[in-house]
């Protein structure tokens, strides 16, 4: 038998993890934690359908902790086998899982130890993009670039017949895992699937497209504005990726010369994996690191690591931009930013990605008057715009894009990681085009060949 079960991102965004049951083994892919609405964390304790050390094999399609922050509560739990990802996806595991430990110490709600954060590292085998791996007998699985964030990847996991299936030829199960738009600055383009007998796919921005106006002229617009009014630019993102990806910009956009800060520990650190893995960025940014051994150029840019750098930002005089985590302003030292520059009628807030329902980015975005920061209600006066043209996910049509290789239709397509509506739209779509597409409920299991 060959069935799966969606234990996660399953008619919600958050919380990516499906369970494979191939014959009488099974193996993970992706164990991600849920975020955001409280009922949802609710479901970070649930059981695993079958315990935990009887899983062979774990494969994780990238580091975002929606796709990983479980994966040590797995392993406290039982789980030993090997975690198979790309080389970069371990580095920047390496920042997030420990980071998330000591959050949720913080908060007094720890799903798991540090230690256990450890041990699921240790259990982590580096594997490069197009090369098959073996994850068990039987089963072999092939990572290609998803161009979301560095070392990101779209599964091709292929099984070899058992004796009970109708037709004695090997089936492929693509997982899209988060797939970008192919206009990284930094990442190159994701690469597309030719074959699929079974699809599970991202729909996140499964009802959306994209504004088409350019994120550089949208940036180069706010910059100009803090500029002549002599104030600041606060951009909560993310600290992988995004804040790579803005300060990168920096460098080709002509802002005469505004100070520019990252303020962020973790972003600091991720700066450093980026600038070991020139492969993995695409043609044009991998050829300036190798010149240059340094990934971020821009002249007046200053990194952020220590709490005294950070405090000497408010100290300079503005026109200032200041990238900082989180990216949804649920923690980091982007809320002392957001603190100070909030009631400033001249200051901007650019929200640079996706914001989940209930955090304060959601709030901003949605225009709320004040914004309750460690205790005190923050009156919201400055402008507050969203950054439409980094989304690190595809729209529908991009997907579309995406898709339009396959040589024939999947026999039946999952539609994941979206919320209701976009769900919904996208499997319109594919009823429209003819496709078997499906819609998993929280914990439903499918079988998909006897
Ligand atoms: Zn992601």
């Amino acid at each position: 038998m060959l069935a799966i079960d969606f234990l996660g991102a399953a008619g919600t965004v958050t919380g990516s993890k499906y369970s494979i049951t191939y014959g009488d083994r099974h193996i993970m892919v992706d164990c991600g934690m849920f975020q955001g609405d409280p009922d949802l964390v609710e479901r970070n304790r649930e059981m695993w359908p079958y315990p935990a050390r009887d899983y062979q094999a774990l494969l994780l399609t990238h580091a975002h902790i929606d796709h990983s922050g479980a994966i040590p509560k797995f392993v406290a739990d039982g789980f030993d086998g090997p975690i198979l990802c790309t080389e970069p996806t371990i580095e920047l595991c390496e920042l997030l899982l420990p980071d998330s430990a000591k959050i949720m110490r913080m908060e007094g709600n720890p799903l798991f130890s540090d230690e256990n954060a450890q041990q699921a590292l240790a259990l982590m085998e580096g594997c490069r993009y197009y090369k098959q791996y073996e994850v068990m007998p039987g089963v072999g699985v092939t990572f290609f670039d998803a161009g979301h964030i560095l070392g990101s990847a779209w599964l091709e996991v292929e099984f070899d017949p058992l004796p009970d299936w109708p037709e004695q030829r090997p089936v492929r199960v693509v997982f899209s895992g988060d797939l970008g738009r192919g206009h990284s600055p930094l990442l190159a383009a994701p690469d597309r699937p030719y074959q699929a007998d079974f699809l599970i796919l991202e729909s996140t921005y499964g009802g959306h497209r994209h504004s088409r106006i350019s994120a550089v002229d949208q940036l180069c617009e706010a910059v100009a504005r803090v500029q002549r009014q002599r104030s600041n630019l606060v951009i909560p993102a993310f600290a992988v990726q995004r804040s790579q990806d803005l300060a990168y910009l920096f460098e080709s956009m002509p802002v005469g010369n505004i100070s520019l800060y990252v303020d962020s520990p973790m972003a600091a650190r991720a700066i450093r994996v980026f600038e070991r893995y020139p492969d993995y960025l695409n043609k044009k940014a991998c050829q300036r690191l190798n010149e240059t051994e340094q990934l971020l150029r821009y002249q007046h840019l200053r990194v952020c690591e220590t709490s005294e750098q950070s405090r000497a930002i408010l100290n300079k005089k503005p026109p200032r931009v200041i990238i900082s985590a989180s990216g949804m302003a649920e923690g980091g030292r982007v809320l002392h930013h957001l603190r100070h520059h909030l009631p400033d009628s001249r200051s901007m807030i650019l929200l640079a990605g996706y914001q989940c329902e209930g955090t304060r980015g959601w709030q901003l975005q949605n225009g709320d008057a004040y914004l309750d920061i460690d205790g005190r209600s923050i009156p919201v006066r400055a402008d507050v715009e969203s950054l439409d043209g980094l989304s690190g996910h595809a729209d529908y049509s991009e997907i579309t894009e995406w898709l339009s290789e396959l040589e024939e239709p999947p026999r039946a397509t999952f539609m994941v990681h979206g919320d209701e509506e976009s769900l919904q739209a996208q499997q319109e779509r594919f009823s429209q085009w003819g496709w078997h597409a499906e819609v998993p409920q929280h914990r439903q299991r499918f079988q998909l060949l006897p």
